[in-house]
This record gives C-alpha cells, sequence and structure tokens, in this order.
C-alpha cells in the first residue's frame, strides 16, 4: 500500500524534482502536484512533466494533498509553509528536505496550524548542480535520509513519512534536530566551507597564474572545485541557519590544521604518516558501506594527482 496518494512538492528544482521523479516511478498510483516561485521553473516543469499538475500558486497545489514537501532553500522554508497553511487540510502530513534542521523545526511550528502533522526530513543526497533538469529519480537510491520529529509527533505520521522515504530508495534514520545538524556540521557543511575557501584563495593568488591552476587542477584542487560550484542560495542559507554547530566544528578544525601546521614546519614526519594512515581507514569504511564508489579516483579514466 502507498504511505501517501497525493504527493505535493513545493520547490521543483534539483531535489524537489528529484522528488517527483522519484514518486512518479516508485509510487505509480500517486497524484503529483508541483509548485515553485519562479514562473521559469513551472514551465520547465510542465514541458518535463514532472507532476500531473503544475500550480501558478502554492495553495492550489496542496488543497488535496495528503503529503507535502517542501524542497525550497532553507531560509524559505518558513515563507514557503505561511503561503500555503490557509489551503492545508487539516490531515495532510507536511515534510521538507532542508539541510539544516533545528532553524526548519522552529520556522515550520511557527507557520502552520497547531497541530498539523509536521515530520521534517533530510535526505543526504545531492549533486553541486540546481534548477528542474538537474533531478533524476534515483538521487535517493542507497542514501540516507534522516527525520527529525519533535517529541511527541504522531508515530503514525513519521512512519507515513519513513516508509514514502524508503520506497523512493532511501534508508531511514531518525534523531533529534540538534544531533542531525552537529553531524551534517562535520560530514557536509565543514566540507563544503573548506572547499569555497581553497577555491576563493586559489583563485585569488597572485604569484599563481589562472590559467595554471585550471591546467594542473587534477592534483586535487579539481575535486574541490566540483564542490565549490553548490548552489550559492542554498549554502549561504545552511551557514547562516546552521551557524553555532558550524562556528563549533570549524574551531576544532582550526586547531587541527595548526597543529599539522606545526608538523611540517617541525618536520615531524611521523605525525603526518599517522594521521594520513588514519583517514585512509576512514575512506575505506565509506566505500565498504557503499557510500563512494570504490574505482580509483572515483572511476575517472584521466587520473590526475
Ligand atoms: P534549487 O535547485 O535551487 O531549487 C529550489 C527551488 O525552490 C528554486 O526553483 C527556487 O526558486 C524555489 N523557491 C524558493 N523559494 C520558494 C518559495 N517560497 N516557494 C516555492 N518555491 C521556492 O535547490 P535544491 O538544491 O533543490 O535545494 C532545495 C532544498 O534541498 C534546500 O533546502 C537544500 O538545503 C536541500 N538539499 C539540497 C541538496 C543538494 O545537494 N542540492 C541535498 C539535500 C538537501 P528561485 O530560484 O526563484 O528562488
Amino acid at each position: 500500500m502507498l504511505p501517501f496518494a497525493r504527493v505535493a512538492v513545493i520547490g521543483l528544482g534539483l531535489i524537489g524534482s528529484s522528488v517527483a521523479r522519484a514518486v512518479r516511478a516508485a509510487m505509480p498510483g500517486a497524484a503529483i502536484t508541483g509548485h515553485d516561485a519562479d514562473p521559469a521553473v513551472r514551465e520547465a516543469a510542465r514541458s518535463l512533466g514532472l507532476a500531473d499538475d503544475v500550480t501558478d500558486h502554492p495553495g492550489a497545489a496542496v488543497t488535496d494533498a495528503d503529503l507535502v514537501i517542501l524542497c525550497v532553500p532553507v531560509g524559505a522554508i518558513g515563507a514557503a509553509a505561511a503561503e500555503l497553511a490557509p489551503d492545508l487540510p487539516a490531515d495532510a502530513v507536511v515534510t521538507d528536505v532542508g539541510s539544516c534542521k533545528a532553524s526548519v523545526a522552529a520556522a515550520l511550528a511557527q507557520a502552520l496550524p497547531p497541530g498539523t502533522a509536521i515530520v521534517p526530513a533530510h535526505p543526504v543526497a545531492g549533486t553541486e548542480r540546481s534548477g528542474p533538469e538537474a533531478g533524476f529519480a534515483e538521487l535517493f537510491r542507497g542514501r540516507w535520509c534522516i527525520l527529525t520529529p519533535a517529541d511527541g509527533t504522531d508515530p503514525f505520521a513519521v512512519g507515513r513519512v519513513s516508509a514514502f522515504w524508503q520506497a523512493l530508495g532511501a534508508e531511514v534514520a531518525v534523531m533529534s534536530p540538534e544531533r542531525h545538524d552537529r553531524v551534517l556540521a562535520v560530514t557536509s557543511h565543514l566540507p563544503h566551507l573548506i572547499a569555497y575557501t581553497i577555491v576563493g584563495t586559489a583563485s585569488d593568488l597572485e604569484e599563481v597564474d589562472r590559467g595554471e591552476v585550471i591546467t594542473y587542477s587534477a592534483g586535487g584542487f579539481r575535486d574541490f572545485t566540483r564542490i565549490a560550484a553548490s548552489d550559492p542560495t542554498m549554502w549561504r542559507d545552511v551557514f547562516l541557519a546552521n551557524r553555532d554547530a558550524v562556528l563549533d566544528v570549524l574551531q576544532r578544525f582550526t586547531e587541527d590544521l595548526t597543529h599539522l601546521q606545526r608538523a611540517i614546519r617541525r618536520g615531524d614526519g611521523d605525525l603526518l604518516f599517522d594521521l594520513f594512515t588514519r583517514t585512509r581507514a576512514v575512506r575505506r569504511g565509506i566505500v565498504e558501506q557503499g557510500q563512494d564508489d570504490a574505482r580509483a579516483d572515483f572511476g575517472r579514466q584521466d587520473h590526475g594527482r
């Protein structure tokens, strides 16, 4: 049996369009409605056939829905929820896909009518691309989706949202929003911040010709540029919304970096070797858990170093 029969997707960019495609593929009996604030995105969604109905007004997309899934940038989730609140059926479950959870949970609770079943979620899957053309149905397959319901949320609603993500191919975990934000600050937000910094620093360095940075990018820089190409709106919102956890792990990272700086200055090869051995084992663990490609250089043909 389908966990939901009428799914409304609000925000039809990379994640929203992937959700719509995945619902179409995995839950063929479900009706899909969609809305996006951007008229050009709505037009693209219509021509891609992402939903049975793409509406110009957010309320029109949710009037019949039994699941509403907000796929807009974290900073816009509260406003998007407030816009559709007057048209929300009393028994609809509301969820989202935002990359930060404590601020989103607060925004949803404030914007939606009291008693609404709210089950915030974060599919830990994505790419550096944006927009409705960038999505694909398999995006969530084999990836984790973390649910962060508030204490006291109806377990039946949590179970249905869990079944929804499992139907889309994801594995589901449940944790508190605060724990989610701390874990993701380490595994996602800090790496993005580092990538943005490295790419910014390299492009600012005056003594290295910009052309050479691009030409010899396969030395490692190239992998950072992929992450640093991620959507500016989304990532601005993530750092503003998860400020405390990010600043916390950034402090720890800065201390560790200083430690390494000292080891290099002192010629402490043992310290470097021990750390690099430990980090290699972390990579092995990720591959063993099926969270990345085991092939050298992610299976690229031109093995840059
Ligand atoms: P995206 O491709 O930029 O799509 C977001 C879409 O939402 C845009 O078309 C945007 O229109 C629209 N939008 C903004 N405010 C809106 C509103 N109030 N009502 C309706 N539509 C609105 O972004 P995305 O990568 O799909 O990210 C969406 C969410 O997924 C974010 O919360 C992000 O944190 C989360 N997420 C992203 C990834 C990833 O790798 N990208 C992974 C997991 C979770 P405008 O362009 O006109 O603003």
